[in-house]
């Protein structure tokens, strides 16, 4: 992609544990246009959040990036010194946490953590100025009565106001790149549909790429234009939202599209067999191979590469595997 804002190739994030290595993420490549909106899906556990927590420098002993680059405008992310990063992080990349209540502060008013979030990264701007603008962006998220709201403690707000404030927190430096991991996962059905909506608008307002990691392919449907399916650390299908949902290659996100709930069907909702194995035993082969219902030999002996069965849409399974002479997307 030319103009990526962000391009993570070949990442490798590791957990030096006592049992084992576990490899949380796995050559992962993700790119983001400006502007743009991309899904990361896949089950609890899949490497969504921890490809994020490695972007955003976050990640804690005994995890460590042991390869693979993240350039962000050009910029090698893996490259930097810490200090160089946490000036680019909340300022040009943002994320938006699962649950508003862990990640705010109890015992300080809301305004005062937005400020000093704004503060941190504008060194002369006022306080007053930053006050100022801080109301402003809570008016903007649809927060009533801002200036009363700013003065309140998170446990004085509903969860949707609470989380309303971790995406004015994320929006007030203005980034270029906005991290969603499960924003909507704590709330009910209609704040949930309420924060999306607002969140679509700021993003189309303010030309704010998006990454939104969810395991909700109906968020991904609504929100994002495209979409990368991970599975035990790596990623199994990408491509458009179009593509994939009219033409569904990974037997995967088949599963995942089948498990979304249908209020017209009277069938019985799919579920995936099995479980995602743990990351110390992964089973020989395809990752997959233990859930798939169209499993052959070989999938239980080697690893398949990305396949591109069609331009754009990759795919890890050797159903998409070129006929031989071939190559894949990986060998080109
Ligand atoms: Fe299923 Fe084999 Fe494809 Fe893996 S490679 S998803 S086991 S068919």
């Amino acid at each position: 992609m030319e103009d990526a804002l962000l391009q993570i190739r070949d990442l490798h994030t590791t957990f030096y544990t006592r049992d084992g290595l576990v490899r949380a993420v796995d050559g992962v490549s993700i790119e983001i246009a400006a502007g743009e909106s991309v899904g990361i899906v896949g089950e609890s556990g899949c490497g969504k959040s921890m490809t994020a927590m490695s972007l955003m420098g976050l990640l804690k002993k005994p995890g460590k990036v042991d390869g693979g680059t993240i350039l962000f405008n050009g910029q090698d992310l893996t490259a930097m010194g810490p200090k160089e990063r946490r000036k680019l992080m909340g300022n040009r990349i943002s994320m938006i946490f699962q649950e508003p209540m862990t990640s705010l502060n109890p015992v300080t008013t809301v305004g005062r953590q937005v400020r000093e979030a704004l503060l941190l990264h504008n060194k002369e701007m006022s306080r007053t100025q930053a006050r100022d603008r801080v109301i402003q962006v809570f008016q903007l998220v649809g927060i009533p009565d801002a200036a009363k709201r700013y003065h309140e403690y998170p446990h004085q707000l509903s969860g949707g106001l609470r989380q309303r404030v971790m995406i004015a927190m994320a929006m007030v430096c203005d980034p270029g790149l906005l991290i969603a991991d499960e924003p909507t996962t704590a709330l009910d059905v209609t704040i949930e549909a309420q924060i999306l909506h607002l969140m679509k608008q700021l993003q189309e307002e303010k030309g704010t790429a998006v990454m939104m990691i969810t395991h909700n392919l109906g968020v991904v449907a609504q929100f994002c234009t495209r979409l990368y399916v991970m599975y035990a650390g790596k990623v199994m299908e990408s491509g458009t939202v179009r593509e994939i949902f009219k033409n569904v290659c990974h037997p995967y996100t088949e599963g995942l599209m089948r498990s979304v709930p249908d209020m017209e069907s009277k069938e019985r909702l799919y579920n995936i067999r099995g479980m995602v194995p743990s990351m110390l035993h992964l089973p020989k082969g395809c990752r997959f191979c233990p859930r798939c219902q169209y499993s052959m030999a070989k999938c239980f002996e080697q690893e398949p590469g990305l396949y591109e069965p069609s331009p754009g849409h990759l795919v890890r399974c050797f159903l998409f595997e070129p006929e031989k002479g071939e190559e894949s997307h990986e060998q080109k």
